[in-house]
């Protein structure tokens, strides 16, 4: 359900996300490579803009936008509405670079026909009862491995192996609108609106809320009326609420990603934690997990499950 959004700044403040030097130009190379060994369209590099609410905003990233650490991922400033007919950019705004979306679904699609021409995919419920971890195996009814990966964000909570990893749940709904007009760039402020991807072009995905306290499955009320306030804040185009959608992040308290392996098992190893960036963390994390299982690469304390190595018990 995930928009696909990546952006490499970010936050209330507009701050660089940590690690944004490694992660971004990796994953421009690792879906540009996937479109092509798929055959399929599905990654949109293309900036975001940003309008600026106030001077003081404005003149705050004529300075910021110099520094070294914000630099590359800044196209432009404008001091002057550039979008004026369609957002409410009076102050001007920031343009954005190394950012776009992900149509998620068409990519994790396209890598399931991979995966099932192999015969390496079952789409069933994975019983962990079924699993036998041996030291230097692991078998699940006809499987056998060297190890064993858990990709399973909120189910972490469930497993026995990996309940005592401190994932959060992060509520999070989407509006699917229709707008008359093609936006001109992405437009993000409180909210973003980008394509849907599907069939009707004039389709756009508005997202995404923050719910953290709030543990209910479905949609709410007060999810819509909030996107729909912040929608009307940012764009002149009329649009309509077509359909709402729902969904949970395994977020962290540190947010940071959780690599590694389980502390009695060294071959049942999690990849968890992606949060809200899951789209622009998972390319550069699964590789250096790939490389860390075959002795290549070190997983950092900061994002290492041994940082909550004294939760287990
Ligand atoms: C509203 C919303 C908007 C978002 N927008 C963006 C965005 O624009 N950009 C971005 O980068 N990220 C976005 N995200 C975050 C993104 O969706 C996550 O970072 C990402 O999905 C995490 O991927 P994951 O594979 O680790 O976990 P998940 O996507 O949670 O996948 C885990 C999977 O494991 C399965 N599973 C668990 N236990 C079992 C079991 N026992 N047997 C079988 N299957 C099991 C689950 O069913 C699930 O399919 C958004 C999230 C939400 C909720």
């Amino acid at each position: 359900m995930a928009a696909g959004l990546f952006n490499p700044v970010t936050g209330k403040r507009l701050t660089k996300a940590w690690e944004a030097d490694k992660v971004f130009p990796y994953l421009f190379q690792f879906y540009a490579e996937a479109e092509e060994s798929l055959g399929q369209k599905f990654f949109y590099p293309q900036p975001i803009y940003q309008p600026f609410v106030s001077i003081a905003e404005q003149n705050d990233w004529m300075a910021r936008s110099e520094s070294r650490e914000l630099k590359k991922f800044v196209e432009r400033i404008f001091t002057e509405s550039v979008y004026g007919d369609q957002t409410y950019d009076d102050f001007g705004g920031i343009l954005i670079n190394h950012t776009g979306y992900l149509n998620t679904n068409l990519f994790m699609q396209g890598l399931r026909l991979v995966l099932e021409k192999e015969n390496a995919y079952q789409p069933h419920y994975f019983d962990i009862s079924l699993l036998k971890i041996r030291n230097d195996k692991v078998n699940y009814k006809n499987y056998e491995g060297t190890n064993i990966i858990f990709c399973e964000g909120l189910g972490s909570l469930k497993n026995p192996l990996f309940g005592w990893v401190p994932i959060i749940p992060l509520k999070g709904e989407t509006l699917s609108i229709s707008i008359k007009e093609k936006p001109k760039a992405i437009f993000n402020r409180g909210v973003y609106l980008v394509p849907s991807g599907r069939e009707r072009e004039e389709e756009y995905l508005a997202g995404a809320t923050y719910q953290p306290n709030d543990h209910t499955e479905g949609i709410s009320t007060t999810a819509k009326a909030e996107l729909e306030e912040k929608i009307s804040a940012l764009i002149k185009i009329p649009f309509k609420t077509n359909f709402q959608n729902w969904g949970i992040r395994p977020s962290t308290r540190d947010r940071r990603p959780v690599l590694g392996a389980h502390p009695l098992y060294k071959n049942v190893i999690a990849f968890n934690g992606l949060g809200t960036k899951g789209v622009s963390l998972a390319p550069y994390f699964s590789d250096l997990l790939a490389d860390w299982l075959c002795h290549e690469a070190e997983i950092p304390s900061e994002i290492n499950i041994a940082r909550f190595k004294a939760l287990y018990s």
